[in-house]
């Protein structure tokens, strides 16, 4: 059986308290990473570490930054995420930023859930064609079925494309 708790007790002794400051404070990829020995960056948001639960000296554990904020990672020898932050005493939940309606959430940077850029890239297409089709329209062009889905598809996307950016629409 596993013992997490046991094996995390010789490498990771006398960062207790230190720990606890960073685990409350900082996101959680500092969180898993100042838990970790043999920390190697090998790219943007990734890195290789001895991984704690098996107890080898060889960079085993790969982890990742993700876009979200989420930290991912993955044991070439085969244990578990589980088994991994278990035994630095962290939680799979740890490895996850904190909720927006968390208390520790307020004060961050304001949430935008999508890039501007993107959101007008969506709009800017999908006005295209509600262009074409008032163009059509003015211009007494027949309009078939298949035309009037689409208007209603590009409506849409504008809706959720205003949406997404935290903007009211009518
Ligand atoms: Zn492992």
């Amino acid at each position: 059986m596993m013992a997490p708790q046991q094996k995390a007790a010789s490498p990771w002794r006398g960062q207790a308290a230190y720990n606890s400051t960073i685990k409350s404070n900082h996101s959680p990829i500092d969180a898993l990473l100042s838990r970790l020995e043999g920390v190697k960056r090998t790219g943007s948001g990734t890195w290789r570490a001895r991984c704690p639960a098996h107890g080898s000296k060889s960079l085993s554990l790969a982890i990742r930054e993700a876009d979200t904020g989420a930290t991912l990672l993955h044991c070439f020898a085969g244990c578990t995420a589980h088994e991994v932050v278990g035994a630095v005493g962290l939680e799979i939940t740890d490895l996850f930023p904190p909720r927006p309606d968390d208390p520790a959430y307020v004060g961050k940077a304001e949430r935008r859930p999508f890039p501007a850029a993107d959101i007008l890239r969506a709009i800017g297409f999908e006005a295209t064609i509600v262009a074409l089709a008032g163009a059509a329209i003015i211009a007494g062009e027949p309009f078939s079925q298949f035309d009037k889905d689409r208007l209603l598809v590009a409506v849409g996307r504008i809706n959720a494309a205003l949406d997404a950016g935290g903007l009211n629409h009518g």
